[in-house]
């Protein structure tokens, strides 16, 4: 028994001990097809994260654990599975991370781990490479009492979302949100508020909510993007994403619902 918490992941799943623990050691199920790992602190405590290749099958032992999507950690009233949801998404993100990073961006070498702190160092030009977050915004812009919703013509067809987008360079969280609803959905917002925000590494995302109004426009989508866009009362929501997401939080008012 290594004593050490084992992180382990496949697709994004975490496996997770029926008792709501994590394992102390790898089931040797999956030990060959491990991908890549790394040792961190993961809420105070020295852990390994993970990380099964992709495709792995290796089974779980018969009633020894089970896979979980982390938005069900997230979106978990059970505060044995709730208070895994900080360390579980730091090690996916981590984990994600190094193994995308084994070769240097400049030069083409290989990294090894820096022996200082969570870092890859390049063993040809020296170059240091730090974990990367991502960071997206999404919003619920609101009209009349009424909540904007989406479907989008990538994923998930069938589900109506809130408009979200990844910050790009030189802008402020405010004017990617506002761009991105005026290109996604034709319309202007004002009186765009901070509500939330939640880590998403999938594969190395973090998402900020944004609540708004609308200001002026009629909905006209951008094709490429949207295949719909609708007002909703809230008493009366289409299939839209599921609890633990950030879509349903900033939906069902989770985030700083008085601002
Ligand atoms: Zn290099």
């Amino acid at each position: 028994m290594s004593n050490r918490p084992q992180y382990i992941f496949r697709s994004g799943e975490l496996y997770v001990l029926d008792d709501t623990t994590i394992p102390l050691e790898i089931p040797e199920e999956f030990a060959a097809s491990v991908a890549d790992s790394i040792d961190l602190d993961l809420a105070g405590i020295p852990s390994t994260a993970i990380l099964l290749a992709d495709g792995a099958q290796g089974a779980a032992p018969v009633g020894a654990g089970r896979w979980l999507r982390l938005r069900e950690i997230f979106g978990s009233t059970d505060p044995s599975l709730r208070r895994l949801a900080s360390p579980s998404a730091r090690a996916l993100g981590l984990i994600n991370w190094h193994n995308a990073s084994r070769f240097c961006g400049k030069c083409g070498a290989s990294q090894v781990d820096h022996d200082k702190e969570i870092a890859r160092r390049c063993t040809a030009c020296g170059g240091v490479t730090y974990p990367r977050i991502s960071p997206a915004v999404i919003v619920a812009v609101e009209k009349g009492g009424k909540i904007l919703l989406a479907r989008h013509s990538y994923r998930n067809q069938d589900m109506y979302a809130c408009v979200a987008g990844f910050l790009e360079h030189g802008e402020t969280l405010e004017e990617c949100v506002a761009r991105e609803v005026r290109e996604e959905i034709g319309i202007e917002i004002r009186n765009i508020r901070y509500a939330g925000s939640q880590s998403w590494p999938y594969p190395d995302q973090f998402m900020i909510a944004f609540r708004a109004e609308w200001e002026s426009g009629e909905i006209h989508v951008d094709p490429s993007e949207i295949l719909e866009a609708k007002w909703f009362d809230r008493d009366n929501l289409p299939n839209h994403p599921m609890p633990g997401t950030v879509a349903w939080n900033l939906i069902h008012g989770i985030f700083n619902p008085e601002t």
